[in-house]
């Protein structure tokens, strides 16, 4: 799988983790990895909070759309 933000910038670079949020995949300069321990509402899995924090992986759009300034 590709990065799908360098693909849009013309770019070619390989996916080394996928948005957990849309599924687009991302390189690791575009991978934004969060480790929060809960989420707020519209997280996509039927998940209970977790004990532990969870590594969790988004994409640059995605992230602003959950943190955004
Ligand atoms: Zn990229
Ligand atoms: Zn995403």
């Amino acid at each position: 799988m590709k990065c799908y933000v360098c693909a849009r910038e013309g770019r070619s670079s390989d996916a080394v983790a996928i948005c957990i949020v849309c599924g687009m995949g991302l390189c690791r300069e575009h991978a934004i990895r969060e480790e929060l321990e809960m989420w707020e509402g519209g997280y996509p899995f039927p998940a209970k909070r977790a004990k532990a924090k969870i590594p969790r992986t988004l994409c640059p759009e995605c992230y602003n759309a959950l943190y955004g300034k």
